[in-house]
C-alpha cells in the first residue's frame, strides 16, 4: 500500500497540549504527518516562525511520523507541491465550528482534491487554545499543565 500522509496548519503560536494530542491521534491514522507552521505576518504572532518549530520539533521528536516545517502562502498550493491533499484540523468545542467549515469548503473550491478531517482531542484539552495560554503566561501564571517544556522555556524567555 502506498504511505498515507496529511497536513497539520496552523499557528502553534505556541504549540499546547493541545496541538499535540490532535497530531499524536493524527499519527494513528496517517504514516506521515507534516505539521505547517503557517508564517501568518497578519496574525502578529508572538514568535517567530523558526522558534515555533523549535518547539514543535522538540516536543514532537518522539515520534518518526512527524515532520514540522513553515508554511508560506497558501495551504493549497503547498498541498499540490507535496502532493499530499488531506488537511487535518482540530475541533475544540461548537466555536471553532463555524470558522473551521467555511476554511474547509474555501479549500475544496481553490482545490478540489483536499479533504479536510476533524480530528476532536481529549476532553481535558478542549478548553485550551495558544491564546489562553500567552495571556496566562503575560500575567505570571504557571503554564506547565499546558504546554510542553520546550514552550514553557519559549514563553518564559520571551515574556520575561
Ligand atoms: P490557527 O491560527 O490556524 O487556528 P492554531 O495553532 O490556533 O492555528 O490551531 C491549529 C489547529 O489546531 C486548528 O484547527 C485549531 O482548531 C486546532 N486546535 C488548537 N488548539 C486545540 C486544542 N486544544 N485541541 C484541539 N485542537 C486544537
Amino acid at each position: 500500500m502506498t504511505p498515507r500522509g496529511a497536513i497539520y496548519p496552523g499557528s502553534f503560536d505556541p504549540v499546547t497540549f493541545g496541538h499535540l494530542d490532535v497530531i499524536s491521534r493524527a499519527t494513528q491514522l496517517f504514516d506521515l504527518v507534516i505539521v505547517a507552521v503557517a508564517t501568518g505576518e497578519g496574525k502578529h504572532p508572538l514568535f517567530t516562525v523558526e522558534e515555533r518549530i523549535r518547539m514543535l520539533e522538540e516536543s514532537t521528536a518522539n515520534n518518526p511520523a512527524v515532520e514540522v516545517v513553515s508554511l508560506d502562502g497558501l495551504l493549497v498550493d503547498f498541498a499540490r507541491d507535496r502532493g499530499i491533499f488531506t488537511v487535518i484540523r482540530g475541533l475544540r468545542a461548537v466555536s471553532d465550528f463555524e470558522f473551521e467549515f467555511q476554511m474547509a469548503l474555501m479549500n475544496r473550491k481553490l482545490e478540489p482534491r483536499l479533504e479536510t478531517v476533524f480530528l476532536t482531542p481529549k476532553e481535558d484539552y478542549t478548553y485550551l487554545s495558544s491564546r489562553i495560554v500567552k495571556e496566562v503566561a503575560r500575567l505570571g501564571g504557571d503554564v506547565s499543565p499546558f504546554v510542553p517544556p520546550s514552550a514553557t522555556r519559549g514563553l518564559r524567555t520571551k515574556l520575561e
